[in-house]
């Protein structure tokens, strides 16, 4: 008899679907068998945790959400983050998940106990006490690619006297009107964040190392009547769904994993970026500046009207000559000159690779220790779900995971996995499944295949640093297909690929 049936690590979009797929296999049905765990003080992940000035998502909402739910209120077409929040409170309450929930526990580890069949996992309360181990049949761990913020390897960043934020711990009590900021990043966070902070700030100086492709952002409140449509005919909101993911999945995913066959959807997209930065930028210094030199989708691309005019506001400078050190009183660049700042931001971004594949320490049959094993002999996950050597364990941030179109995408496919893997354990009245190493490693193989398609491969990347490369740089992030073949292939994969006991 275990503490719980499941445990699932991380209460955001991934692991309440997760959580919504058992529930409707029928786990879950007293509070405690199904345990959400999860190290913040309330649901919603990345939505919970990010508060900086500007959030909002880059994917309109129609596909940002899951298709089973759509929500007729959204009030932009790119949601701010308080509606995905709120989103994420309503999804928690319609399908009961509240219940589930344990809130500031942080999970240290768990353990396969191959005796007993079950996982040993070791949990803090966040806010001090004991630590305990807990059981369950299951484990899931959903904890987010972008969940430990990255500070800068700066020489001393830590000498600064004023103020200093990361946009992941955002202070909401910084006060930015009238002081000089510096912005370090210029990722799609800064991007959201610059424009906000020129319009506050006496002075702003954005320390860029890698420019960024920005596209043009089709983005407006969303009016009354188009709501109330959506809420009393949801065929509407399926079919502007589907509108965009196509146009997303032309520009994101084909041109980018398609490179090979599509280069044109890849020019086209850069072209586009271009055409906005020519329209927004009349400096021909500055323009040059912001141009990247890196072919399009290499590093995650983003979307915005605001960010290039902000760089022509008087007040706002673009700072290429790279970071020397911080000192007690602000940055100073490779020619020795200082620049003196109030405040710091540090937009600089997450760390995947050395502290989250994966976030916990997860040690399998014979001890097998998965982050060990995904540094030292590369990284792999069936399907981006499986392990082989690990039992009864779902790792929903897998490599080869992410589909290149929505995080939803990438849910709801890993969440119909779960459907036919665990609809088929019980129909053989089994407890334990485990993918085979063959399975395993053939995924991998036709992984490595599909990767020589893509941009990465055959496109200019050398100097596009991204979150998508390993420490080794292999972009074993993405998943290389199409959405269609991910969604294909969670029917169609055998179930024989696991073994069941
Ligand atoms: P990021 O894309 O990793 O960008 C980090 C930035 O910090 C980069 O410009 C990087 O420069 C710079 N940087 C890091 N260390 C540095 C150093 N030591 N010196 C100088 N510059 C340094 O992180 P992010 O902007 O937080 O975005 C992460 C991801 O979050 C996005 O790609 C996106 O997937 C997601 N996001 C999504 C939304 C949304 O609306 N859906 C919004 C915001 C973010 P280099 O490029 O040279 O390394």
């Amino acid at each position: 008899m275990t503490d719980h049936d499941v445990i699932i690590v991380g209460a955001g979009f991934g692991g309440m679907g997760a959580a919504i797929s058992l529930k409707r296999l029928g786990y879950g049905r007293d509070a405690a068998s199904l345990a959400i765990l999860d190290r913040e003080d309330d649901l919603g992940g990345t939505w919970h945790v990010n508060r900086y000035p500007g959030l909002a998502v880059d994917i309109a909402s129609v596909t940002y959400s899951y298709s089973f739910e759509p929500n007729p209120h959204w009030e932009h077409w790119f949601a701010r983050g308080p509606e995905l929040k709120r989103y994420a409170e309503h999804v928690a309450d319609k399908y009961d998940l509240r219940r589930h929930l344990e809130l500031g526990v942080k999970v240290e580890g768990a353990r396969w106990d191959d005796e007993d069949q079950h996982w040993v996992v070791t949990t803090t309360p966040v806010a001090g006490g004991e630590t305990r181990t807990r059981t369950a049949t299951y484990l899931m761990t959903a904890t987010g690619f972008l969940s430990q913020p990255r500070l800068p390897d700066i020489a001393g960043v830590h000498d600064f006297t004023g103020t200093v934020i990361h946009t992941a711990k955002w202070d909401d009590t910084a006060e930015l009107s009238g002081k000089r900021v510096a912005v370090i990043g210029t990722g799609a966070t800064a991007v959201q964040l610059i424009p906000v902070i020129a319009r506050e700030a006496a002075a702003l100086t954005v320390y860029q190392r890698t420019p960024i492709w920005v596209t043009p952002k089709a983005d407006f409140r969303i009016p009354r009547p188009m709501r109330s449509l959506f809420a009393a005919a949801p065929w509407t909101q399926r079919l502007a769904r589907r509108a965009n993911s196509a146009w997303l999945e032309s520009m994101m995913v084909t041109g980018v994993l398609h490179y090979k066959q599509a280069k044109l959807f890849n020019q086209g997209a850069a072209a586009l970026a271009k055409a906005h930065l020519r329209r927004q930028v009349a400096d021909p210094e500055l323009r040059d500046k912001l141009t990247p030199d890196y072919s399009f989708g290499c590093k995650r691309p983003t979307f915005s009207n605001d960010y290039y005019p902000a760089f022509t506001k008087p007040h706002v400078s673009l700072e290429t000559t790279p970071i020397s050190r911080i000192t007690e009183r602000g940055v100073v660049t490779d020619d020795g000159r200082e620049t003196e700042v109030d405040v710091l931001v540090l937009a600089t971004g997450f760390n995947l690779w050395d502290t989250n594949f994966p976030a916990i320490e997860v040690i399998g049959r014979d001890g097998r220790n998965l982050g060990k094993e995904w540094r030292e002999s590369g990284y792999h996950a069936y399907e981006g779900v499986t392990v082989a050597g690990f039992p009864n364990f779902v790792t929903l941030n897998s490599p080869y995971s992410y589909s290149g179109l929505s995080y939803f995408m990438t849910i709801e496919v890993q969440m119909r996995h779960l459907e036919r893997l665990f609809g088929e354990l019980r129909r053989r009245g089994e407890r334990t499944f485990e993918i085979t190493e063959r399975a395993d490693r053939d995924f991998l193989a036709h992984m490595l295949a599909r990767m020589d398609d893509t941009v990465f491969v055959q496109g200019s990347c050398a100097t596009a640093r991204s979150y998508y490369y390993t420490n080794e740089g292999d972009a074993v992030l993405l998943r290389p297909t199409s959405s269609a073949n991910a969604r294909r292939a969670v029917e169609s994969f055998p179930l024989d690929d696991y073994s069941y006991a």
